[in-house]
C-alpha cells in the first residue's frame, strides 16, 4: 500500500483494477489515438494555411513522444511508493495536455481559432525551430539520466534513487527546463493567440504549483543529501557561485 504526503496509507487507484476496466481503457485509448491521427493528418493537409512552421510544431510533438515513450514504458513497471497531490496533479496534467497538444492540434486541423491568428516574421519561426534542437537534446538526456526514477506525476518509486549526475549535476529540473523551451517555441510555430499561448500558459501554472511540492517530497525523502544538492545547483539553469554565495 502507498502513503500520501501526510504519511497516511492510500489505495493506488491508478492501477487497472478489473479486467473489464482494462478493456474499456484500451478501447478509449484506441479511439483517442485514431482521433489524434486523424487530426494530425488534417493538420498536415492544411500546412499552407497554417504556415511551414506548423509542420515544425507537428514534428516536434512526434519527437517528444518518440523520446518519452520508451522511458515511460520502462518506468511503468516500477512500483510506486508515494504519490503527492493526486487531484491537483491530474488537473494540472489535463490542462497542460489541453493547452500544449489538444488545442493547437485541433486548431491546425480545423482552423477553429483562425480569428485569433497573427503572422510573425519567418526569422522568428526559424529561431523557434532552432531552439527545439537543444530543447530535445536536454529532454532526451534528462530522461536518460533519471532512468527508472522518472514519473509523469509527482511520485516516488520503491527504491527511488537521488540522481545528481549527468544533466542533473548543475540543474535540479533539466526536464522542466527542456519543456519550458519547447513550450516557449509554441507561439513562434503556431501563430495564434489562443492555440499558440495555451501551451506556455498552462505549463507556467503547472511549474509554479508543482515545483514546491516536488522539492518538498525530495527533501523529505533524501534529507541532507537533497539539501546539499539544492545548495550546489540551480532550478532551471546552473547557479552562479561567488565565494560562499549562490545566485
Ligand atoms: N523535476 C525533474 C524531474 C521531472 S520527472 C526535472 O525537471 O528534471 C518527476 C519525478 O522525478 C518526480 O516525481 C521525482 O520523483 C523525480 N525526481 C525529480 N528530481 C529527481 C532527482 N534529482 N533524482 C531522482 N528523482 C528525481
Amino acid at each position: 500500500m502507498m502513503k500520501d504526503a501526510s504519511d497516511r496509507p492510500v489505495q493506488d487507484d491508478t492501477k487497472p483494477a478489473q479486467g473489464d476496466t482494462r478493456w474499456l481503457r484500451l478501447a478509449v485509448r484506441i479511439v483517442l489515438g485514431l482521433i489524434g491521427l486523424g487530426l494530425v493528418g488534417l493538420a498536415v493537409l492544411r500546412w499552407e494555411a497554417n504556415g511551414w512552421h506548423s509542420l515544425v510544431w507537428l514534428t516536434g510533438m512526434a519527437v517528444m513522444a518518440i523520446i518519452r515513450i520508451p522511458y515511460a514504458s520502462r518506468a511503468a513497471g516500477k512500483p510506486v511508493a508515494e504519490r503527492r497531490a493526486v487531484i491537483t496533479e491530474r488537473i494540472l496534467l489535463a490542462s497542460v495536455m489541453l493547452g500544449g497538444t489538444v488545442l493547437p492540434l485541433v486548431h491546425l486541423a480545423t482552423g477553429v481559432f483562425d480569428f485569433a491568428n497573427y503572422a510573425s516574421p519567418d526569422w522568428a519561426a526559424m529561431v523557434g525551430a532552432c531552439l527545439l534542437i537543444p530543447a530535445f537534446w536536454l529532454f532526451w538526456r534528462s530522461h536518460a539520466d533519471l532512468g527508472g526514477n522518472w514519473s509523469v506525476t509527482t511520485e516516488l518509486r520503491e527504491q527511488h534513487e537521488l540522481v545528481t549526475a549527468g544533466v542533473y549535476s548543475r540543474i535540479r529540473h533539466p526536464m522542466y527546463a527542456a519543456i519550458w523551451l519547447i513550450f516557449l517555441t509554441q507561439p513562434l510555430l503556431v501563430q495564434n493567440w489562443v492555440a499558440g499561448l495555451a501551451g506556455p500558459t498552462s505549463f507556467a501554472a503547472m511549474y509554479a504549483i508543482r515545483i514546491r511540492y516536488e522539492e518538498a517530497m525530495m527533501c523529505a525523502q533524501f534529507g541532507g543529501a537533497y539539501e546539499d544538492y539544492v545548495r550546489r545547483t540551480g532550478r532551471l539553469w546552473p547557479s552562479i557561485r561567488f565565494g560562499a554565495r549562490t545566485f
